[in-house]
Formats: structure tokens, sequence, C-alpha cells
């Protein structure tokens, strides 16, 4: 435990951790993988299909004196997961940090979703999850130590009507679930499980629906909030870092919501 300021000063120190961001190359998981290198972390980037950008991510943190590298792995696909975990431990050698981001919606009211459109939601959001989880837990559980935070939503707690989602909303229900589950399991490991829940952020998923919907938009994600307004993805960085870091040391089976108040009313 902490016993000077300076102590104090580096709970939140990353130093020589090494960390996994999954759909790292653009939005929350871009900002969650800067964050945590400006913190000391060295970052791989994974990515279904923008490796270019994700490239683009791990060449800027480099450039910053982290090691990072993108790697190419769909979350939903159990081979192409342990590949990509035995790939970061042969780079890393270890993994301290797992953000596990990777995310899609796909908006269909629920008689109108099609049974390939609610499977390809819950394959990504919450078997990637799961997958992930499960192939750098085994790592983290052998070098008994370890934070896994998933990234879920608002949306796993309430429906944010007038958005029609059902899938989406299960699928992220069941990251809040999973993440209580592992924290148990895990605990006596010494491996931390996590979730974040952050409301409606300003990101490539969100500016289309700002684009197609501004109503939408203005009359329910802004006046929704009770702090009136969308959040930026920099919003959610502190959280992660405490998290991740030995400031959150004491801290499992929690999920943070970060909405601007929009869940309260
Ligand atoms: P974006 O769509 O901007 O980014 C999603 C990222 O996930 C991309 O890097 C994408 O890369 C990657 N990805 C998607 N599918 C897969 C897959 N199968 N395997 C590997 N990587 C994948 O989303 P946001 O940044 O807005 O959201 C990030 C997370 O936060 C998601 O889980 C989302 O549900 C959650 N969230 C977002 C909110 C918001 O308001 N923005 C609110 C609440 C939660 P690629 O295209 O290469 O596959």
């Amino acid at each position: 435990m902490p016993d000077t300021a300076t102590d104090y000063r580096r709970l939140f120190d990353l130093t020589g951790r090494k960390a996994i961001v999954t759909g790292g190359s653009r939005g929350i998981g871009k900002a969650l993988a800067e964050a945590l290198a400006a913190h000391g972390a060295d970052v791989a980037i994974v990515v279904r299909s923008t490796l270019n950008r994700a490239e683009e991510v791990a060449n800027a943190i480099k450039a910053e004196g982290r090691d990072s590298f993108a790697l190419q792995a769909d979350v939903s696909d159990e081979a192409e997961v342990e590949r990509m975990t035995q790939a970061v431990m042969d780079r890393f050698g270890r993994i301290d940090i797992l953000i596990n981001n990777a995310g899609i919606v796909l908006p269909a009211s629920a008689e109108e979703c099609s049974l390939d459109q609610w499977r390809q939601t819950m394959a990504v959001n919450l078997d990637g999850v799961f997958l992930v989880s499960k192939h750098v837990g085994r790592r983290m559980i052998a070098q008994k130590s370890g934070s896994i935070i998933n990234i879920g939503s608002m949306s796993g707690r309430i429906v944010n009507w007038p958005f029609r989602h059902a899938a989406y909303n299960v699928s992220k229900a069941g990251v809040h679930m999973l993440t209580k589950a592992l924290a148990t399991e895990w605990a006596e490991h010494n491996v931390r499980v996590n979730a974040i829940a952050p409301g409606y952020i300003r990101t490539e998923l969100t500016d289309e629906v700002l684009r197609e919907h501004p109503d939408v938009v203005a009359n329910y994600w802004e006046k929704g909030a009770v702090q009136n307004r969308i959040g930026t993805v920099e919003e959610l960085a502190g959280s992660v870092v405490y998290l991740a870091s030995n400031a959150g040391s004491f801290t499992t089976g929690e999920v943070i919501t970060i909405d601007g108040g929009l869940t309260l009313r």
C-alpha cells in the first residue's frame, strides 16, 4: 500500500505493463490505447479489418516511446483469438491489461431483426468478450495477475428508446453479467474484471446517427443526459486507467456507468 505522497502519485503508473486493446483503430478503443500508453503501457491493437488505421495508432504510440503493434483478428473467431493471444505473448512476454472494446451495432427492431443479425451482434459483442477473456485470462491466471476491462454500455442497463436494437441491448447486458462472473471466478488468481458502461459518446459510430437523425440526437441523446450533452472518448480514459492500474486494486466485478447522467431518470 502507498505510504508516501510519491507512492500515491504512482498509483496510476502503468510503466512496463503490457496491454491489448481490441477495436483500437478508431473511436473509444483508439483513445483508450493512447491513454494506457500515455501512462506507460506497451499496447497491442487488435482489429478485424482496419489494419492500416490500427498501424497508424501503433506508430503514433511508438513515436511517444512505448512499444506498440497492430494485429488482425476477428474477436468472434476462437482460432483467430488464440493466434492473436500467442502473437502478443511472443512479442510482450506477458499480458497485464485487456480492454475488450470491439463491438458492433446493427440497428433493427425486434420484428425486423434477422436471426443472422441477432447472431452477428452476439458473436462480436458477447462471444468476442468471452473468447478474448478466456484466452488472455489463461495467461493472466498463469502469471497470477491481470486486469480485464470490458466496454459494455448503458444499453445493457436501459432500453434507450426510440432506438430499437434489442440484440445490442441483450449483448451488452450479457457483457455486464459476464464481467461479474469472471471477476468471481478469477479473483483467487489475482485477476480483476470490470466494465465501463458508456452513454452516448462522439465516435464514427455515433456520427452516422448524428448525420441521419439529428433530431433524435438533440431530443434524446443530449436532453436525456442531465449534463445535456454527448460525451467524448477522452472522458472514458480516466476510468480505464484507474481500473487497469494499482489505483483500482480493490475494485472487481464493477460496472462503472459514464453517461452524463442519462440513466439517472
Ligand atoms: P467504432 O465502430 O468507432 O469502433 C469499433 C472498433 O471495433 C473498430 O476498431 C473495429 O475495427 C473493431 N471491431 C468491430 N468488430 C470487430 C471484430 N469482430 N473483431 C475485432 N475488432 C472488431 O465504435 P466505438 O468506438 O463507438 O465503440 C467502441 C465500443 O464502445 C463498442 O463495444 C461499443 O458498443 C461501445 N459503446 C459505444 C458507445 C458510443 O456512443 N460510441 C456507447 C456505449 C458503448 P474493424 O472495423 O477493423 O473491425
